[in-house]
């Protein structure tokens, strides 16, 4: 069943009855994903998101329409019946701590769900919302963590590529929270988009946060897909930013050189994301 509940500007949120809670993940380091919406209010020009979130208004008007999955709990409540225990993306697509989170409040009782029943949980967003749950995650601080989007500390090209997500300020502030109660943090550097983000000076400002809290850091290289390539021409093009933002080995490796470099010089702990897997089976970050 599908409900349209409002719109507010250019944001409309639509209620429907979804028939799965939890999703089988095809990345390495999860045994299930969970996403409580489907679309995003933060609107990122570079989202892969555009082109799996299965909703043709919400890909055709990326940032103006979200879905929400009123009956995910219910759902849920059933599906851990018997399930095997394992790690639990929250969300693998699109942001669980987008401002409908304020009113649904899906990913934080889902979240504490899981938590109980003796699953693990990673959670990644933009926003600082997800300080609203600290109390959720340092009560089960060994078996989960939470990550924050940071792709720049440049709130100008914070807007021109995330142009409805929470400040990068707010993103660092949350992250400071987290570590001042414990809780396992990491911060994804990602996309670094070539001409946008991808300076050293723009990087190091990431460290400085990671540093100052304890986090590791994940990154990754904007890689072109569908729908995100369309708005990024758009949008990056409208900027007046030189249209450069593709990727190739030499200047990926020169992105590497500068994680390195920094991770040696503020020793703080970094994998791309495509090392990710690998590296949370060989620490003891997670316990599998
Ligand atoms: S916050 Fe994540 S899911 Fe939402 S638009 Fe940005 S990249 Fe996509």
């Amino acid at each position: 069943m599908t409900t349209f509940i409002g719109s507010c500007d250019q944001m409309k949120i639509i209620e429907y009855t979804a028939s799965t809670a939890l999703g089988k993940s095809g990345m390495k380091e999860l045994n299930y994903t969970l996403n409580p919406y489907s679309g995003c209010f933060h609107g990122c020009v570079y989202c892969f998101a555009i082109n799996m979130t299965g909703k043709k208004d919400a890909a055709e008007n990326w940032g103006e329409v979200v879905y929400v999955k009123t009956n995910l709990i219910e759902l849920l409540r059933k599906e851990i019946i018997g399930k095997k225990r394992g790690m639990v993306g929250i969300s693998s697509i699109t942001d669980p701590y987008q401002a409908a989170e304020s009113k649904y409040r899906i990913t934080r009782n889902a979240a504490e769900i899981l938590l109980r029943n003796g699953f693990r949980v990673t959670v990644q967003t933009k926003s600082p919302l997800v300080a609203r749950d600290i109390d959720v995650f340092s009560r089960y601080r060994t078996t989960c963590d939470v990550g924050i989007t940071i792709t720049t500390m440049d709130r100008d090209v914070a807007l021109t590529i995330e142009p409805h997500a929470p400040s990068p300020e707010s993103r660092a502030g949350a992250l400071r929270k987290l570590a001042d109660e414990h809780v396992k943090i990491w911060i994804f550097a990602g996309p670094i988009i070539r001409g946008i983000n991808d300076s050293q000076d723009s990087i190091e400002k990431i460290f400085n946060i990671a540093s100052s809290t304890g986090a590791r850091i994940i990154y990754d290289t904007y890689a072109p897909y569908g729908g995100a390539s369309a708005l990024m021409h758009k949008t990056v093009n409208k900027e007046g930013h030189p249209n450069t933002y593709y990727t190739d080995k030499a200047w990926a490796a020169g992105i590497r050189n500068i994680f390195e470099k920094f991770s040696s010089r503020y020793s703080v702990r970094v994998n791309t994301e495509g090392e990710e897997w690998l590296a949370e089976y060989q620490t003891d970050f997670r316990t599998f």
